[in-house]
């Protein structure tokens, strides 16, 4: 037993020190960290642009209320929807907390409080967003639940048109599920939701929490489908770890929450938002983009050919690798021993997520370990 709650089944090894995707424990052992802090140090450890933009930001202003007005928050909500559908942007801390937003903001625009969601989504484990995944593991013993989420096969055509009707404000999903096993929307099921959303006038909202912020080699995992979010959140990756979170909306969404509707503390804070701004500048550089698409066409490659017993899965560097059976488990294991920091994906997929900045040497030694375990 020990002070601190049981609540993450926690490996035993302490990391004291990281540089770029190399990270160190207390007693010197060296790890390729390929979790990211699960797809959150989008740069790597302790990079030097990010460190000089907290310590800038740190000796003019640490926080100031959202009483006041903030052109670091324009600036950085301008970064994001720039050349996009979207418009409006609005800060939070993690990524359930972007979720409860995106679902605030549905449910007061449309009046609607049916929201249809995924089986294996995740979206947060506050009572809003834990009613909102489709896991049970993640909702069992804290009932009762925020009503009214109905839970539907992913990528399933027929179940969701089954349900989508009249009486549903929204449809949210994570276009490549991370927590549930890295699964892919087909471009089918993204057509139903177009379809369905249409006819009924349902939101779409689209959990970029894991996906966005150039993860998959596109500014958001929306793009590579012909989804047009209504409403998009983020957090994990957008402060390089730094915590923040945002939800971004399309303009029809702008006069649902006016003065006093919604809001936290700690939003949009001057160290995460100073952060954040520099993570945007640089990921979201389109030659930065081009050379995430060809660190992942160079991963996903080499991983089919020297680890043909798995299936290579995800797109860009939210990648796994499908077991077929419940073993994710030992291979996280083994490979921590070895040197290499995994993280599963339900019970069946190794899950890689390096930092952006990963090097083709450093895919190469990684893909040796996972060879060797
Ligand atoms: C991690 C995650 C969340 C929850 O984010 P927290 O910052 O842990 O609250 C929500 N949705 C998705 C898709 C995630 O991967």
């Amino acid at each position: 037993m020990t002070v601190l709650f049981n609540n993450y089944g926690r490996r035993s090894v302490h990391l004291v020190k990281g540089k770029g995707t190399e990270v160190w424990d207390d007693k010197g052992k060296r790890y390729l960290d390929f979790t990211s802090g699960i797809a959150v140090l989008s740069l790597g450890h302790a990079n030097s642009l990010l460190n000089e933009a907290l310590q800038q930001q740190s000796e003019k202003l640490w926080h100031v209320s959202n009483l006041f007005e903030s052109p670091e928050q324009e600036q950085l909500g301008a970064s994001l929807v720039k050349d996009t559908h979207l418009a409006h942007a609005l800060f939070c801390n993690s990524g359930a907390e972007a979720n409860e937003a995106a679902i605030k903001l549905a449910r007061k625009h449309t009046g609607k409080h049916h929201i249809i969601t995924f089986e294996k989504s995740f979206h947060g484990r506050t009572y809003a967003t834990m009613a909102a995944t489709g896991q049970e593991k993640v909702k069992q013993g804290f009932g009762p639940l925020v009503e009214k989420f109905t839970t539907v096969p992913f990528n399933d055509v027929a179940a969701l048109k089954a349900v989508a009707d009249a009486s549903v404000g929204a449809i949210m999903l994570e276009v490549i599920q991370g927590e549930g096993g890295v699964n892919a929307a087909t471009p089918a099921f993204i057509q139903a939701i177009n379809e369905v959303s249409a006819e009924h006038g349902i939101l779409v909202i689209v959990d970029e929490v894991q996906t966005g912020i150039a993860r998959t080699g596109k500014r958001y995992a929306f793009e590579h489908t012909a989804l047009k979010p209504d409403i998009v959140s983020l957090a994990k990756g957008l402060g390089g770890g730094f915590p923040i979170g945002a939800i971004l909306a399309q303009p029809a969404l702008y006069d649902t929450l006016g003065p006093g509707s919604h809001g936290t503390t700690f939003g949009g804070n001057p160290l995460a938002v100073a952060v954040a701004q520099k993570v945007i500048d640089t990921v979201f550089e389109q030659e930065f983009l081009e050379q995430v698409q060809a660190l992942s066409a160079y991963a996903k490659d080499q991983l089919s050919k020297k680890l043909p017993q798995f299936k290579v899965v995800g797109e860009g560097l939210l990648l796994g690798l499908d077991c077929g059976e419940p073993v994710a488990a030992d291979y996280v294991k083994k490979a921590e021993a070895a040197g290499l920091l995994v993280v599963q994906a339900g019970t069946d997929v190794i899950r890689l997520v390096p930092p952006l900045t990963v090097t083709k040497a450093e895919i190469d030694e990684a893909i040796s370990i996972l060879q060797e375990l």
